[in-house]
């Protein structure tokens, strides 16, 4: 049996979840299909759970505009649904005088991305705030925050769900076929069936090649190689030596081992990257050391065993992209593919979760030229 409806969204992520929200309130009748048991099983719920500024990414890429936008919109959501968050700031550090360009280069990054609230500050000046710190200049972010990101996929879930939009778990996408009025979809679980729309967006996170290369239809050429980084976390055991969030100055791939705090007041560090072919969450403690020598580069009194390995995320790398934000997000309509009414989101890594309110944006209007 094939049901027919105006809109599938594939995925129930922190960034599906959000489209889904947004496509029911265009007033399009919405199916949100998930293939786990659960909302937000997969890299929304293994990250830092971070509320980004904006801060490092190109001038005039996605990731740049969809941040800025989308922690404006995040905060005023938290502030609108009761979804708890804190603004705790967050400092970079250099570590050493080497270092100082990197942070010059950042600062002007920032204001080039309409950032323009960061304060340089000497060592001292630093260390009054943070006296754990070891650093030789920082510069302090104070729109950067922390978030309850269960509890944001839960409110758009509810959401979505009073716009009249329905989720169906246990549901993978399996397959499917362009057809001249939409896409007829596969979907499989304990009742499989076929789910026809004329709109559908493919939002699996590290599996949207892997589904859009299952959809007869669409080229083969438009969809982009993927990588996975996997980054690893290890939690520390005590009380957290700092009161905001501290980051070193990137590095290839990713942002560097740093600390963040839950609003648990929970310290954790990480992530860092593991280059990866298939996808495993394991965390080898082995790689602990290389975690101390990066932290006390900027806390030197962490103790001994101080770390227990913690949790990992994967990111859903593009490949080509090597650098950390040199590889953007893609939100590829039928200009990319060729098939009206579809849109892929490819490469949806950091800062996703800050920038999912604004990429569900994206998305509507994408969907409404098509
Ligand atoms: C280590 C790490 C740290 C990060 N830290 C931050 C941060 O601090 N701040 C920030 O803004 N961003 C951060 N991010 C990025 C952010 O977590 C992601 O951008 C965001 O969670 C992506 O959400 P998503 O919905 O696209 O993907 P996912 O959460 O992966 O959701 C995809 C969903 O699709 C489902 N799915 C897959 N295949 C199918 C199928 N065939 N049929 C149906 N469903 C399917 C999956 O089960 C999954 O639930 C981090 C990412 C990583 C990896």
């Amino acid at each position: 049996m094939t049901d027919t409806v105006d809109c599938v969204v594939i995925g129930a992520g922190v960034v599906g979840l959000a489209v889904a929200r947004a496509c029911a309130r265009q007033g399009w009748e919405t199916v949100l299909v998930e293939a786990e048991n659960a909302i937000g099983s997969g890299t929304s719920s293994r990250n830092s759970e971070v509320i980004h500024a904006g801060i490092y990414y190109p001038q005039g890429s996605l990731k740049a505009r969809l941040c800025v936008q989308g922690k404006q919109q995040l905060y005023a959501y938290c502030d609108a649904k009761g979804v708890e968050y804190r603004r705790c700031g967050k400092f970079i550090v250099a570590t050493n005088e080497g270092q100082l360009d990197a942070l010059r280069a950042i600062r002007a990054a920032a204001a080039a991305n309409g950032v323009n609230d960061l304060r340089w500050l000497e060592g001292v000046q630093a260390q009054a705030l943070e006296p754990a710190l070891h650093c030789v200049a920082a510069l302090e972010s104070p729109s950067t925050g922390i978030i309850d990101s269960h509890g944001l996929m839960l409110a758009l879930q509810g959401d979505f769900e009073a716009a009249g939009g329905m989720l169906a778990l246990c549901s993978p996408v399996t397959g499917g076929a362009v057809r001249a009025d939409g896409i007829v979809l596969e979907v499989g679980g304990a009742e499989p069936m076929q789910l026809a729309a004329r709109r559908v967006v493919n939002s699996a996170g590290l599996f949207a090649q892997q589904v859009a290369a299952s959809i007869e239809g669409i080229a083969r050429e438009s969809i982009p190689p993927g990588r996975y980084a996997k980054g690893n976390y290890y939690s520390l055991t005590g009380a957290a030596p700092f009161s905001r969030l501290i980051y070193p100055v990137p590095e290839e791939g990713g942002l560097g081992v740093h600390l963040t705090i839950d609003l648990g007041r929970q310290a954790r560090f990480g992530p860092d990257v593991e280059w990866i072919d298939t996808i495993d969450y394991t965390v080898d403690p082995a790689r602990a050391a290389k975690f101390y020598e990066a932290i006390r580069t900027y806390w030197p009194a962490l103790p001994d065993d101080a770390l227990q390995p913690g949790y990992a995320g994967i990111r859903p790398k593009l490949a080509g992209g090597g650098t950390h934000g040199g590889g953007d997000f893609v939100i590829q309509g039928a200009r990319g593919h060729g098939v009206s009414g579809l849109v892929n989101l490819y490469g949806i890594e950091s800062p996703g979760l800050t920038a999912s309110l604004a990429i569900a944006d994206e998305v509507v209007e994408c969907l409404n030229l098509n």
